[in-house]
């Protein structure tokens, strides 16, 4: 009897600490104001350690989704919101952005030129994107049980909320637009072309892909190493 009675006042214990969690988060979010004011990416991009340590600092499901989805695919958060099912190829392994698509969220009702469309920023920014083995289970995972992104993240005001958040734990400004510029950099540590940055990021201008190679100097670092003292 006692096991039993311990079992269900651990379930019930259980249950309320879960509903108490989830009020918490939901009155939180409605009442507490949070400053959502554009910051500088450039200035905040992450290093390899606060990527580690934010990682250890994520509790929810939908913040791991928002941080790996962003930082592993570079999307803009309105590309990653808007993100359904039916972009993913996963015999391929990537992500199909396209141009426009029908949608009846929010933001995009609002919008006077094209109303119920979502559309990409730029046409360069209908892309394809790899599925990186970081998000591969993640996307499957989750888009088994959900047709797309916006069931769990609404808004993009909730993706600042739910970062703004993780950042505050991890102790780290994190907002969406840096998890891109961070992405880029990844990209240009490892000596992808300015080309091949371009194109998976989605840029018009070839002068942001440089501006981010220049940054990471990964390529001047090695060019140093084999010339210098050859
Ligand atoms: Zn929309």
């Amino acid at each position: 009897m006692t096991i039993l009675g311990n079992y269900i006042y651990g379930s019930i214990y259980n249950s309320f600490e879960h509903i108490y969690m989830l009020m918490k988060r939901v009155l939180n979010f409605m009442f507490k104001r949070v400053n959502f004011s554009k910051s500088k990416t450039k200035e905040h991009l992450l290093s390899n350690k606060q990527i580690a340590r934010i990682k250890q600092h994520i509790e929810y499901e939908d913040e791991q989704l928002l941080f790996y989805g962003l930082l592993y695919t570079g999307m803009r958060i309105s590309e990653f919101i808007h993100m359904r099912r039916d972009w993913l190829d996963f015999d391929e392994m990537l992500i199909r952005i396209p141009r426009e698509i029908k949608c009846l969220c929010q933001s995009c009702k609002k919008d006077k030129v094209h109303p119920n469309i979502w559309r990409t920023k730029t046409k360069a920014a209908a892309r394809i994107i790899p599925i990186l083995p970081e998000v591969h289970g993640r996307f499957l995972g989750y888009f088994s049980d959900h047709k797309k992104i916006m069931v769990r993240i609404k808004s993009r005001r909730m993706a600042y909320y739910y970062l703004h958040k993780l950042g505050e734990r991890a102790g780290v400004k994190l907002f969406p637009h840096q998890l891109r510029g961070t992405f880029a950099t990844l990209l240009a540590e490892k000596e992808f072309t300015h080309w091949q940055i371009l194109s998976v990021l989605g840029w018009t201008d070839i002068k942001t892909a440089m501006e981010y190679i220049t940054l990471s100097g990964a390529r001047i670092k090695r060019a140093f190493d084999q010339k210098w003292s050859a």
